[in-house]
């Protein structure tokens, strides 16, 4: 049987949260940062603005300044996130029960057969839903894969 499949991720995730629970920080170049004293000073995330400067995750804050003078960071709120994620996910049950998270911000959802419509708008409506209740943005992916018996792996 052929299974249709989304992979959801939401865009930016931790730097978009930031971004939406915070007006004032929109339309600047934002980064979720680590706690230097607790030798953690790193890039987590960032948003598109930040982007434009060639700030990557996992690099030093020291760095991400220095390619851009006027970035903002801030640290990372872990509850704002789990929340989020909670609320995506359970925005997903909508169209499957076969929800598989991984990491806080992606998820592959098995569509097969739903009466919610074709892999495609059922991503659309998904995509169009996280961003009229959540105000935040996702990118999914469709893909198709021929199910074997044992071939479905969760963790
Ligand atoms: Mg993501």
């Amino acid at each position: 049987m052929q299974r249709t499949i989304l992979h959801c991720d939401m865009n930016n995730f931790y730097a978009s949260v930031e971004c939406m629970l915070d007006q004032s920080l929109r339309g600047h170049p934002v980064a979720v940062g680590g706690d230097p004293e607790n030798r953690h000073g790193i890039i987590l995330a960032k948003n598109y603005e930040a982007k434009k400067f060639g700030i990557q995750t996992g690099e030093a804050l020291w760095q991400a300044r220095n390619k851009c003078h006027n970035l903002i960071i801030v640290p990372p709120h872990y509850e704002q996130y789990m929340k989020y994620s909670r609320l995506a996910h359970e925005i997903y049950l909508d169209y499957t029960n076969q929800v598989e998270p991984y990491g806080m911000d992606e998820c592959w959802l098995d569509v097969s057969g739903s009466i919610r419509g074709s892999g495609e708008q059922i991503g659309n409506e998904i995509r169009q839903r996280m961003k009229d209740e959540l105000g935040l943005t996702i990118s999914v992916g469709v893909s198709f894969n021929n199910y074997r018996k044992g071939s479905i792996h969760t963790f």
